[in-house]
């Protein structure tokens, strides 16, 4: 049985418990009043008949007998009896001839008054001594309440009871169906997506916040699974070009040092050339390294709230420590007055390495042209561009950038190594961001980082 339908069952069940605990101590309080309530009753009119009964005075008995019959309503099937017993050897006679139980004759007579019950006419008794002897007045009723109202109230009892239920279940069923059915459309989204389709994401589902939060989570899940695969994907081809050029280089260099004996000064040399080859696989294996664990890591541990202007500023006195001669403008006219719009929730680390990245992209490609950083907000976004005047693009190259090793055609008179625009792009991604580059060959590249407003 699904877990659904289990904790369905046990709602309903624990539900009609409850109600049927509440309705029976509903109805054994009322009818434990009812009897108390109408004994009472019975209680008033035999003190009632004993005053006018035995009242010397006729006059004030007549008087007593019609306020009795004014202000006592009549029950049902009301008797009232005034017996005498001159001992109580004659006891069973008279409860023989005016049908009274003998049970409850010899109660009175023994207790001075008393209740009793049979079947659903109830009686009260009392004794009244005489110097003739002894009379029992006695009142007795059919209880109505206790007949009619009591047997009613089961019903009504049991009949609401059976309705509440019939229409938790109704409920229950329909929120275990309204809730699971987004659970079992998310597993079947989810059993589709392979490697092959990785691109594939959850849809959000409307009202639903739990949902919401789960598909939310599954998809970053999966953002951070696709940057490993992108990574991985041309990892072998690209990473055995790139270190196989400084390889060859090294052995190359190696093996002509090796033809003939050479001279001190010439070992040093090619030593030098070895050193810088192997620099720079070294350099190639570190950032490799790190690209690839950008994908793999929560980062989230190190979040915190982010100001967005001062990133920028700090990324660029570290753009004046690495290029002294860079011609980067920032711009913040654009900023909102308000600082909370400006706000992000992230890595400073990572952010600070991602923009540097990109500027210094942006005065490499352009000889340290102008490069102009503004920055602008709207009520959910924070928007970064960078733009430079360098020499830009390739059109048709643009949709390959961001793959690891990737270095644009018109590039070879620049050193680099084809990871660093990558790693920017898993940066912002892993920060709910996106990256857009647009950019005019000869002209120069615009790079807009858009970034999620932090929620405070
Ligand atoms: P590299 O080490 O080659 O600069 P990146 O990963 O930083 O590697 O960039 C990948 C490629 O994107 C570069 O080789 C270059 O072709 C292109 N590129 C990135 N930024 C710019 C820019 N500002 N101007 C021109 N080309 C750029």
């Amino acid at each position: 049985m699904s877990s659904i339908r289990k904790i369905s069952i046990l709602l309903i069940i624990s539900i009609s418990l409850i109600l049927f605990f509440l309705g029976s101590s509903v109805y054994i309080y009322l009818s434990n009043y009812s009897y108390a309530d109408f004994y009472k009753r019975l209680e008033a009119r035999v003190s009632v008949a004993e005053k006018y009964h035995f009242e010397t005075n006729q006059k004030d008995a007549q008087v007593l007998k019609n306020i009795r019959e004014e202000h006592l309503e009549l029950l049902s099937n009301e008797k009232e009896y005034i017996l005498y017993c001159p001992n109580a050897n004659s006891m069973k006679q008279l409860a023989d001839t005016n049908s009274l139980p003998i049970n409850f004759l010899e109660l009175v007579y023994t207790q001075q008054f008393a209740n009793y019950q049979k079947n659903d006419i109830f009686y009260h008794g009392k004794i009244r001594e005489t110097p003739k002897g002894f009379y029992f007045i006695i009142v007795s009723a059919k209880n109505y309440y206790n007949t009619h109202h009591l047997i009613l109230l089961k019903k009504v009892l049991f009949a609401g009871g059976l309705i509440a239920i019939l229409v938790i279940i109704y409920f229950i069923f329909l929120f275990s169906k309204n809730f699971f059915e987004p659970i079992n459309k998310i597993i079947t989204k989810v059993n589709s997506i392979s490697t092959d389709n990785i691109h594939l994401r959850l849809d959000e589902i409307k009202n639903t916040v739990e949902i919401n939060r789960l598909t939310s989570t599954f998809n970053n899940l999966l953002n951070r699974i696709e940057i490993a695969i992108e990574t991985n994907k041309n990892f072998i081809s690209n990473a055995s070009h790139e270190f196989g050029t400084p390889l060859t280089a090294i052995i190359g260099e190696a093996d002509v040092a090796l033809l003939k004996d050479r001279t001190p000064a010439e070992y040093k040399e090619t030593l030098q050339k070895i050193l810088k080859q192997s620099e720079r696989l070294n350099k190639i294996s570190q950032s490799l390294l790190f690209l690839a664990q950008i994908g793999y890591k929560d980062n989230k541990l190190n979040y915190t709230i982010l100001r967005t202007d001062e990133i920028i500023l700090q990324a660029n006195e570290i753009m004046n420590q690495l290029v002294p001669k860079n011609n980067i403008k920032i711009d913040f006219e654009l900023l909102p007055e308000n600082p909370t719009k400006l706000k992000i929730l992230g890595n400073k680390e990572l952010l600070i390495l991602a923009i540097t990245n990109i500027l210094t992209n942006a005065c490499k490609y352009s000889s340290n042209k102008l490069v102009v950083v503004s920055l602008a907000s709207t009520n959910n976004e924070i928007v970064m561009i960078f733009k430079d005047q360098g020499i830009g693009i390739p059109e048709s190259e643009i949709p390959f950038i961001f793959e690891p090793f990737y270095r644009a055609s018109n590039t070879a008179a620049y050193d680099g190594y084809g990871i660093g625009l990558p790693l920017t792009q898993n940066i912002i991604k892993i920060h709910k961001g996106e990256l857009i580059i647009s950019s005019v060959l000869h002209k120069g590249v615009t790079i807009q980082v858009k970034l999620p407003v932090a929620t405070l």
